[in-house]
């Protein structure tokens, strides 16, 4: 088990406490030393025994505890006071917002012990009329369900995709494998996806199964077959291979690389066109004489269609535009001349900025933007003023140095909850770029944070507004705001919204990004890279800007350094 599981089981242990009324300082000890957890940058293997103790709140007892878990990946006492109570208590509490105190009063006053008995008593009105709960209690609660329900997909695209391209270049090793790649969600850049599906080429098929079930990662085999076979890694993603004869390759990938929806709307074309489309190729309806069938391309040339990109394969267009030629031509990884928000050392960063532009000039980049935090953001040693002018020297001097390089220096600046920004405007005037973000007071009213971000980007000096929404991909769902009015305001403003390249935040999603670019919003990529490996994120920004329809004239890192200061001024 690592940091993050112990200290959850600890949380868990204290909520079952708090639920039958246990002793206060006990509960509060669990909590604590949760807590210490998961602030531990260590990992808890790393310890011996007399270290744990030392660890702020744990002492002999949990410190046993841990071991115990470290060892054996369980803890005896867990299991059975997780006995002691009825078990769908604890995946009520798994819905955000509610706690022990909640469910032990809907458990004794209504019976309620399972999410489902919740649901049905929240939509008959039970809840909202149970004396010690807030008035707002019943409607949080279906909400909380409905986030809990849409769940089920839940790899980051990130992860999946480096599992993913592992397993292809292992398999492409074998010479009998003519061509291998990935297809399904993850190939049309879903930020989060179920399983991983491959499609590979080949005449042997026996011998890629083999190899397949055999590799290193392989936990489990779920199933062998000649054409198919599913395996579960040691992290517990399942993994479906299917083999398929070279000369149909193409008509496969089309088919498993989905989505659904598009794979009915071209099949329905097919139709009209007195065709017939399925994983083996396009036929002629009538004589069934084959169109197309080895290469992507022509499957879709065989419709009389442009290539369609896997991205933009959702049924939201993009056939009626590949009919009439008219397709987007998507930003890629190439077109990138710059990153756009970059941190340091100087804040929480952990290299120097001197690093990060080596690295970033490396990559090809022309530029970079240097977006330590402000100082509101105590938490992430956030830059005042004087520091702030410091940097600025520092990259006057770095700048010196470079010839086909420029540091631009900005800052993400913290917005407060009334919209105001966390430097005043006699410190904004003197940087190259203002990012501003809203970094707490989330739970503001939908009416408070559309000012409170309308505010901020009415400030003449603010260009993006980085992580717009403020999503956590399975963590936390965005904030609440009115995102139309939003993207009017950047257009009017001309500030640009981003795109956050950090796998967990991929905000602006697919949607709102294209959402933005409609109404004629500049599109900013930015990886938040806080090391230099982190510059790598710009695949994943890339991947949902592609999702986005987005082409390089919606992206401001595809503009020349000069372009890109005369772009984003506002007056
Ligand atoms: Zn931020
Ligand atoms: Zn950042």
């Amino acid at each position: 088990m690592n940091n993050k599981e112990i200290a959850r089981v600890f949380r868990v242990i204290a909520d079952i406490l708090e639920i039958k009324d246990e002793n206060f300082f006990r509960i509060r000890a669990y909590r604590n030393a949760a807590g210490h957890i998961e602030n531990l940058t260590q990992d808890l293997n790393d310890f011996n025994q007399a270290g744990l103790q030392d660890i702020p709140g744990v002492g002999a007892d949990l410190s046993a505890k841990i071991i115990e878990m470290l060892k054996s990946g369980k803890l005896e006492y867990f299991e059975e006071l997780k006995k002691s109570i009825p078990c769908g208590l604890l995946d009520i509490m798994d819905i955000p917002g509610i706690g022990p105190k909640t469910t032990k009063l809907l458990y004794e006053k209504l019976r309620i012990d399972s999410i489902d008995s919740l649901e049905k008593a929240a939509r008959s009105g039970l809840i909202a009329g149970l004396p010690g709960l807030k008035e707002k209690t019943q409607e949080n609660i279906l909400k909380g369900i409905l986030l809990i329900k849409q769940k089920p997909e839940k790899i980051l695209f990130s992860y999946a995709q480096n599992t993913a391209e592992n397993i292809i270049s292992s398999l492409k090793k074998l010479k009998e494998i003519k061509q291998a790649c990935i297809a399904g969600s993850l190939r049309r850049g879903k930020e989060t996806v179920r399983d991983i599906d491959i499609l590979a080429a080949s005449l042997s098929a026996e011998k890629a199964m083999e190899l397949f079930t055999g590799l290193d990662l392989v936990k489990d085999v779920i199933a062998k077959g000649p054409a198919k076979s599913s395996i579960r890694t040691k992290d517990g993603i399942q993994v479906d291979l299917r083999v398929v004869d070279p000369k149909s390759f193409g008509a496969a990938l089309v088919y498993f690389t989905g989505s659904k929806e598009h794979n009915i709307r071209i099949r329905e074309l097919a139709k009209k066109n007195n065709l017939k489309i399925n994983e083996y190729g396009v036929f002629d309806l009538k004589t069934d004489k084959i169109a197309a069938a080895e290469k992507e391309e022509d499957i879709y040339a065989a419709l009389g269609l442009s290539f369609i990109p896997p991205e933009l394969r959702e049924d939201r267009g993009e056939v009626e535009a590949a009919k009439i030629k008219k397709l987007p031509k998507l930003i890629t990884l190439s077109d990138i001349k710059a990153d756009l928000h970059v941190h340091s050392e100087w804040s929480d960063g952990n290299a120097s900025i001197s690093v990060m532009a080596e690295t970033a000039f490396k990559k090809g980049y022309e530029y970079m933007v240097i977006s330590d935090h402000s100082q509101g953001l105590g938490i992430a040693r956030g830059l005042n003023p004087q520091r702030l002018y410091k940097q600025i020297d520092e990259i006057k001097t770095l700048n010196k140095k470079f010839k086909k390089f420029r540091i631009l220096s900005a800052a993400e600046v913290d917005i407060k909850s009334d919209g105001t920004l966390d430097f005043s405007e006699d410190v904004l005037k003197d940087l190259d770029v203002v990012l501003a973000a809203v970094h707490s007071g989330f739970k503001q009213s939908s009416r408070e944070m559309t000012k409170r971000l309308v505010k901020a980007m009415e400030n003449r000096y603010v260009n993006i507004i980085v992580h717009p929404t403020g999503r956590l991909i399975n963590e936390r769902p965005r904030y609440e705001f009115d995102f139309e009015e939003v993207v009017k305001t950047a257009k009017d403003t001309n500030t640009a919204l981003e795109i956050n390249c950090y796998p967990k935040r991929l905000d602006l999603d697919d949607i709102h990004a294209r959402r933005a670019k409609q109404e004629g919003v500049r599109i900013s990529l930015g990886t938040d890279a806080h090391s230099a490996e982190q510059f790598e994120f710009m695949r994943l920004g890339v991947m949902v800007g592609r999702r986005a329809w987005l082409e390089k004239k919606d992206v401001l890192n595809c503009l020349s350094c000069e372009e890109f200061l005369k772009k984003i001024k506002k007056d």
